[in-house]
C-alpha cells in the first residue's frame, strides 16, 4: 500500500488512542459536574498518561508502523512527545493547585491521601526518566544500563499512576472506564515483550556466523557475516539492522549499523564498524565463526524508495557505510544514472573504504569528491569541510533535481543542509540519516 496512506491511518489511530481518555470522561454515567480547570487538568492527566504508555508501541521497531517514516523520525518524535507528555502531567496538578492553593499538599511525595501520594511518585518518576534520558551522555551512564534503567522506570510509573487513579475513583468509580485505561497501558507495555521476547524467539531461527573481520583505516572493521540455514536479510541499500554478538538473541546488548554490502546478496552481509566504545571497540577481536543475530531490516534512507534521475551523495566519516551499500547495489544492478559523492573525513589515513570506491568508479558513472580536514602534500581535491563553497565549487547546476543523501555527524548534516538550500535544491529532494538516534 502507499506509505502515505499507511502513514497517515497511523497518524489517525494514534490520534484516537491518545484522546480516547476524553472520549471515555464524557460517556455516561459521568460523575458530578466540576469546575472547567479541574476537568482540564484532569484531562490533561488523562492524555499524558496514555501518551507514555503509547511510547512502547513507538519504540517496539514494528515495521508496518515505523515503514513509512522511518524509524529514526519514529524516535526523534519518541524523544520529544515523551517531555510533552511529561509535561501534560505536571501541568495535572499544577493546574489544580492554581485553581485552589489550599491543594498544595497535593505536591508534597509523602504526605496527602494515598491516591495523591501514588499521583506523586508517578509524576516524579516520570521527572526521573527523562532526566536520565536528557543527561545519560554528561553524566556517563552505561548504554545498557540507561536503557534497561529507562523500560523499568516508565512502567514503574505508568502502574504508579494507575493506582493512582484507581485511589482517586472518580471517572474511574465506573470500572469498564478504568478497565480501558488499564487495558490501553497493558496493550502498549506488552510491546515490550513483543520487541525483548517475541522478536528474539524469531531472530533464533535465523542466526548469522561471522566469516570475516577485516581492518579498514579510521579505525574501522569490516565485519561480514553469514546466513546460517535460511536465505538471509532482503534489504534496501541505505537500511540498518541492530546486531547482536554470541550465542543468545535475548542478549540486551545490541547496536544498529548499516549496511554496507550490496542489497543483491542478502545471504553475506557485511557491515562497517568504527571504533568508539565497548562494543564497537571490541569488533577486531572477535573470532571467526561466532554466533551473530539481526533485528532489521530498518530506515527509509535508500535511493530505492524515490525515483531519481541521479543521486548526490554527502557522506563524513563512518556515514560513507550506507552509501557503500547503495553504490555496490547501483553497480550489481549495472545502473548508469549518474552519481556524484562528497566524501569527507579527517585525513587521507582515516578515510576508509577508498580501495572499494576506487573500484567502483570503475563499474558506475561516479565522481567522488573528496574533502579532507588534514589533505596531504600535493592534494589536488578539497580540503576543509563539505559546506557551500565545496558545492558551489563543485556541484554542477544539473545536479540540483538529482535525490540528495546526506549521512554524517550532526554539524555536517547542519552545514550541508544549509549549503543545498543556498543553492535551492527543493527539500523534497533532500534525505538525512543520523548515526545518533538516542
Ligand atoms: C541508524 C544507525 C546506523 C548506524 N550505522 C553505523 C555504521 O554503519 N557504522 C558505525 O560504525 N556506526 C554506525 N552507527 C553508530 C553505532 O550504532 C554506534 O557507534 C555504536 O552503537 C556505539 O556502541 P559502543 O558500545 O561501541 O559505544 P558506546 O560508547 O557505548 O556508545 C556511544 C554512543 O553510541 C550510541 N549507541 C550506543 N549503543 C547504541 C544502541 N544500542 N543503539 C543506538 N545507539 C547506540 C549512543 O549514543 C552512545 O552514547 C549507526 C547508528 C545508527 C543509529
Amino acid at each position: 500500500m502507499n506509505r502515505t496512506i499507511v502513514g497517515a491511518f497511523w497518524l489517525v489511530v494514534y490520534l484516537i488512542v491518545i484522546l480516547s481518555p476524553l472520549f471515555i470522561m464524557m460517556i455516561r454515567p459521568a460523575p458530578a459536574e466540576r469546575s472547567f480547570w479541574v476537568e482540564f487538568s484532569v484531562g490533561l492527566g488523562f492524555v499524558g498518561l496514555v501518551q507514555t504508555a503509547v511510547q512502547f508501541a513507538l519504540i517496539a521497531r514494528y515495521k508496518t508502523i515505523t515503514a513509512p517514516y522511518g524509524i529514526d523520525l519514529i524516535l526523534k518524535y519518541h524523544r520529544q512527545i515523551a517531555t510533552i507528555a511529561i509535561a501534560l502531567l505536571i501541568a495535572h496538578p499544577v493546574i489544580l493547585v492554581i485553581h485552589n492553593p489550599a491543594l498544595l499538599s497535593l505536591l508534597n511525595p509523602v504526605g496527602g491521601s494515598m491516591a495523591s501520594r501514588a499521583g506523586n511518585w508517578a509524576l516524579y518518576t516520570f521527572i526521573l526518566l527523562a532526566l536520565l534520558s536528557h543527561f545519560r551522555q554528561r553524566i556517563r551512564l552505561d548504554y545498557e544500563v540507561w536503557r534497561v534503567t529507562h523500560a523499568g522506570l516508565a512502567i514503574l510509573a505508568i502502574l504508579l499512576s494507575h493506582v493512582h487513579i484507581r485511589l482517586s475513583a472518580y471517572y474511574t468509580a465506573t470500572p469498564w472506564k478504568h478497565g480501558v485505561l488499564i487495558g490501553i497501558s497493558v496493550v502498549m507495555i506488552a510491546s515490550l515483550g513483543y520487541l525483548r521476547l517475541i522478536k528474539p524467539a524469531f531472530m533464533r531461527r535465523r542466526p548469522y556466523r561471522v566469516v570475516n573481520v577485516a581492518a579498514d583505516r579510521g579505525d574501522t572493521w569490516r565485519l561480514t557475516v553469514e546466513a546460517r540455514g535460511h536465505d538471509g536479510m532482503r534489504f534496501k541499500p541505505g537500511q540498518f539492522a541492530w546486531l547482536k554478538l554470541g550465542p543468545s538473541p535475548y542478549s540486551v546488548e545490541e547496536h544498529p549499523f548499516s549496511f554496507s554490502s550490496s542489497a543483491q546478496d542478502p545471504e553475506r552481509l557485511e557491515f562497517g564498524i568504527k571504533e568508539l566504545g565497548d562494543f564497537t571497540g571490541a569488533i577486531g577481536s572477535l573470532p571467526a565463526g561466532t554466533t551473530a543475530y539481526l533485528d532489521g531490516p530498518h530506515g527509509a534512507f535508500s535511493p530505492d524508495l524515490e525515483p531519481a534521475a541521479g543521486y548526490v551523495f554527502y557522506a563524513g566519516g563512518v556515514g560513507i557505510t550506507p552509501f557503500i551499500s547503495m553504490l555496490r547495489t547501483l553497480a550489481d544492478r549495472g545502473d548508469k544514472r549518474p552519481i556524484l559523492l562528497f566524501y569527507g573525513d579527517k585525513s587521507w589515513e582515516e578515510t576508509a573504504f577508498t580501495d572499494t570506491l576506487a573500484g567502483l568508479v570503475e563499474r558506475l558513472d561516479l565522481t567522488i569528491v573528496y574533502v579532507l580536514e588534514n589533505p596531504p602534500e600535493a592534494w589536488d581535491d578539497e580540503e576543509g569541510f563539505i559546506d557551500a563553497d565545496v558545492l558551489e565549487r563543485r556541484l554542477p547546476d544539473e545536479g540540483i533535481e538529482r535525490l540528495h543523501l546526506i549521512c554524517g555527524p550532526a554539524p555536517m548534516l547542519a552545514a550541508v543542509e544549509a549549503a543545498l538550500q543556498e543553492r535551492a535544491v527543493p527539500l523534497r529532494l533532500i534525505r538525512f540519516e543520523r548515526f545518533d538516534l538516542v
